[in-house]
């Protein structure tokens, strides 16, 4: 027998530099594969608990907005990743 676990790949956060960041993610990476961020970032994967993670995480704003745009969510005129800021 086989013990699923259901993930939504939407809700999968990649982090690092103290950001969460977003990608599109068609399946679970395996460890050490390296994905891109919707800001453009390549990185490799590594899984950890949640309980590891820092307590403070900031958004990574180049990626929210590739985020709103590709949805069509309005993009705020004072949003931050319009002056490149991450
Ligand atoms: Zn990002």
């Amino acid at each position: 027998m086989t013990a699923r676990i259901y993930v939504d790949l939407d809700r999968v956060h990649p982090v690092f530099d103290g950001r969460w960041h977003r990608a599109h993610l068609r399946r679970m990476p395996d460890p050490g594969e390296e994905i891109t961020t919707l800001c453009g970032r390549v990185e490799p994967v590594a899984y950890g608990a949640l309980a590891e993670r820092a307590s403070l995480l900031l958004t990574c704003w180049g990626c929210d907005l590739v985020y709103r745009r590709q949805l069509g969510i309005a993009v705020p005129r004072d949003h931050p990743g319009l002056d490149g800021g991450r």
